[in-house]
């Protein structure tokens, strides 16, 4: 690990960690969600709402920034803080998980990936080390190493896959050039405890500065998903950050958190602003609903967010139903806001050592909510 990157254990309570992760851009508070940017954009969003939010770590998608406009354009415009205008810390992926669900065709060898472009069907390949070289040329500060991540129900192709994933990070770590980015290792296996036992033990033996636990939220189930966590975290060092990649659901990150994950990034918030659907802290609200044509009230009573101190459920109700644009920049402040709260308060309880009660108290409510009928 260079010296710009160190990552301070602040409070434990069971497995619940509370630290802050140091970058050159900024200290990381954790637990903590990272809204995602896939096209260096937060969809719907300012920087300048994201810093108001309090957001302090984004995710940008480097398989889409590849594709279009170009590593090369990034590199140009002096990198993806000043392109995107983000003076905080930025996560990019390796492009691994794209590669794998959003193209149609691609071809894996042992040296890298081939597959066509899901915007124009050109072919194109990545491989390690073109990974951390575009990955490079974006300049983020945390960035992951080329991964393959497997369907989770075949064990055979989830061994070859870990089994290429471990040469790939190895590869990463060789290619690697800057000092002011921290490399992460990321841990596959499947659902399989001795594939994930094994891929958790290597990856912890290079010695990154990070760790990330990939090819979750894929389809398994909460069961298996928890089981996996409470398997690897406890082999991976405690002195290095934890990044579930992907999941972050409101009750994902209650869940991950409780079994010693600090770091998570998910789409959900704008996705499901833009499918009309609130997240609040006792489930989600279909904004469309009727009986929110005559409510003077916010989306959620409880929320301190600017969509929330000044606007109906009425209002943001009309805005959908005229196709307003602000209809999903508003929900996407509130839902965004609901997830940071989310980590804030998690991150509170386990300094005030009550993080276990926090956990079952958020889950009841959760569920008592989402089973009255809410989307
Ligand atoms: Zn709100």
């Amino acid at each position: 690990m260079t010296d710009l990157f160190s990552f301070e254990l602040l409070a434990e309570d069971g497995n619940a960690r509370a630290g802050i992760f140091h970058t050159p851009h900024g200290d990381l508070p954790t637990p903590l969600f990272a809204p995602v940017g896939t096209q260096a954009t937060v969809k719907a969003i300012t920087p300048n709402q994201l810093l108001e939010l309090n957001a302090q770590l984004i995710l940008s998608n480097t398989y889409h920034l590849f594709l279009r406009p170009g590593a090369d354009l990034v590199a140009e415009m002096g990198g993806l803080h000043n392109f995107m205008h983000w003076p905080r810390p930025i996560l990019t992926d390796s492009g691994g998980f794209q590669v794998f669900s959003l193209s149609d065709t691609r071809k894996v060898d042992m040296d890298g990936v081939t597959f066509k472009s899901h915007i124009d069907g050109s072919t194109r390949r990545l491989t390690p080390e073109t990974s951390i070289q575009v990955q490079e040329q974006l300049g983020a500060d945390i960035i992951m190493t080329f991964d393959e991540c497997a369907t989770p129900d075949d064990r055979t192709y989830i061994e070859r896959a870990m089994q290429r994933t471990h040469q790939w990070a190895e590869r990463c770590l060789q290619a690697k050039s800057r000092s002011d980015q921290a490399l992460f290792g990321i841990v596959q296996g499947g659902i399989y405890t001795d594939l994930r036992t094994q891929s958790a033990e290597f990856i912890s033996s290079l010695g990154f500065p990070g760790h990330a636990i990939g090819g979750l939220s894929v389809g398994e189930s909460k069961m298996d998903m928890h089981a996996i966590l409470e398997l690897v975290n406890p082999i991976l060092p405690k002195n290095k950050p934890r990044y579930l990649m992907g999941v972050g659901s409101p009750e994902d990150l209650v869940n991950g958190i409780l079994r010693g994950v600090d770091l998570f990034d998910c789409v959900l918030p704008t996705r499901l602003a833009r499918h009309h659907a609130a997240m609040t802290f006792t489930g989600r609200l279909n904004m469309m609903n009727a009986s929110f044509a005559h409510d003077p009230r916010p989306m959620d009573e409880n929320c301190t967010c600017y969509a929330c101190q000044n606007f109906s459920r009425a209002y943001i109700r009309h805005l959908i139903a005229a196709k307003e644009m602000l209809s999903a920049t508003l929900i996407s402040i509130h839902n965004i806001h609901t997830l940071l709260e989310i980590a804030r308060r998690a991150r509170q309880a386990i300094f005030d050592r009550r993080y276990a009660t926090f956990c079952a108290e958020f889950l009841a409510n959760w569920h008592h909510r989402t089973s009255k009928g809410a989307l």
